[in-house]
């Protein structure tokens, strides 16, 4: 495959795993947009800018609205985030043994409020492992803030940090 990769689909509520048995939020991607990935399962990096159409954003709740409010620029008829460093993981998550491909994108900022019913749309620039299982939940969530620090190192090289500024992908307000 060639990088980058261009990715867009709606966060959908998982197994709500992330933040509670790892501290590590992910926005969960919709079943729909995974299949046409061209990518093999594993850990990648990227940046990801959260938007919604103004139609959408008033089906949020008062709190998810007023929270985001903070951090979304209005554009055209649509609302944008900053554009967010990110690491992601495709694939079946061998520790949970899961059957459906996931793909999950895990933000590097912290966020005080979900943002369920969001679009996110990323930029896959690189792959950093493959999947793996671990033999605890201490071992894989090691494992998972490696590849954090990894993706900060990746992003700092010109060529992967050059694509935040990419109109071709994001809107930069
Ligand atoms: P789920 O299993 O529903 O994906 P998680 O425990 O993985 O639940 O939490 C993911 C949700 O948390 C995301 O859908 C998003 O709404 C929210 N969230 C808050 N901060 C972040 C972040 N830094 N990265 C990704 N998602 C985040
Ligand atoms: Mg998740």
């Amino acid at each position: 495959v060639r990088f980058p990769i261009y990715v867009s689909g709606k966060v959908v509520k998982g197994f709500g795993r992330g933040s509670s048995e790892l501290g590590i939020p992910t926005a969960n991607i919709e079943a729909e947009v995974i299949k046409s990935i061209p990518l093999s399962t594993g850990i990648y990096f990227g940046w990801s800018q959260l938007s919604t159409t103004e139609d959408d954003f008033k089906q949020l709740s008062k709190d998810q609205q007023d929270y985001l409010k903070s951090i979304l620029v209005k554009h055209d008829s649509k609302m944008f985030s900053p554009v967010y460093m990110m690491s992601a993981s495709l694939g079946y998550n061998p520790f949970y043994e899961n059957e459906e491909k996931a793909l999950e994108i895990h933000l590097l900022n912290k966020f005080n409020c979900d943002f369920y019913g969001l679009t996110i749309n990323s930029l896959i620039c690189g792959k950093i492992r493959e999947e793996a299982n671990f033999i605890s939940l201490e071992a894989l969530i090691k494992a998972i803030h490696n590849d954090i620090e990894e993706t900060r190192r990746q992003l700092e090289i010109d060529t992967w940090h050059s694509f935040k500024k990419d109109d071709r992908y994001f809107v930069n307000l």
